[in-house]
């Protein structure tokens, strides 16, 4: 099963991503987990994309599509897996749609406000999960629950970045969902619910299609 989870900066695109690989055992794949990796251990590759991250941009295509076709060409992905920021622009959507089939695309819906106010309580970890200070609180206070390090406030979750980020989402990232819908892949989902919820309404709509 091969899965997209679109939804603006915030919506909960990685939470869900997570909590549905976990439950269908399929690989979670973030490029913005893997962009994070590249520049905290200044990589070749994390060299060239650290003024990009932090300034809110999109990394080039030609990068980005290559790190994708990379990860998606592991074994692991040969049963399918959850893809959650990519693509972005219609640059990667071509390229991704003559690499892959892809089964279900969700969008979580949510209003940039409220994304927003999320995004300013948001605690992530390096192995992919993330937290909230208010709604979703680690277990103890600054560690992860899963794998134990020490979470920390990502450098672009400050306004201006993420007001940007959300402006490429609406301008650059919503016009290639009009493909999915013609193929009638493409399913909305209500954000503003809690965690538990929203993920419920996921797997009713895997459930139901599958
Ligand atoms: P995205 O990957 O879409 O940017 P995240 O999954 O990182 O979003 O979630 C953004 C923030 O909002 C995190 O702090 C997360 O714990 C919190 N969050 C996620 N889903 C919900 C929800 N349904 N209700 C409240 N907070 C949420
Ligand atoms: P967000 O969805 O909040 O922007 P991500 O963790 O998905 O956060 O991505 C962080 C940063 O990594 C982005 O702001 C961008 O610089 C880069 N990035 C991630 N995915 C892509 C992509 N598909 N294309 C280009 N740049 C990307
Ligand atoms: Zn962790």
């Amino acid at each position: 099963m091969r899965i997209i989870i679109f939804g603006p900066q915030g919506s909960g695109k990685g939470t869900q991503a997570e909590l549905i690989a976990r439950r269908h055992h399929l690989p979670y794949i973030s490029t913005g987990d893997i962009f994070r990796y590249h520049l905290k251990n200044q990589t070749e590759l994390g060299k060239k994309i650290g003024v990009y991250i932090n300034a809110g941009k999109l990394v080039s295509d030609d990068l980005t599509n290559e790190i994708v076709k990379n990860r998606i060409d592991q074994p692991d992905c040969a049963v399918g897996f959850v893809l959650d920021g990519y693509p972005r622009d219609q640059v990667q959507f071509d390229f991704l749609y003559q690499l892959t089939k892809i089964d279900f695309v969700i969008v979580i819906e949510l209003i940039d406000q409220e994304a927003i106010r999320r995004l300013g309580g948001r605690l992530a970890c390096k192995c992919g999960l993330s937290y909230h200070l208010d709604f979703n609180p680690p277990k103890k206070t600054g560690v992860c629950d899963r794998c134990g390090h020490a979470l920390f406030k990502r450098d672009d979750d400050q306004l201006e970045a993420i007001k940007k980020r959300l402006a490429i989402y609406h301008q650059e990232t919503e016009p290639i969902f009009a493909a999915y819908l013609k193929d009638g892949i493409l399913y909305h989902i209500d954000g503003s619910k809690s965690i538990e919820e929203v993920y419920q309404q996921i797997e009713k709509i895997i459930h139901q299609n599958s």
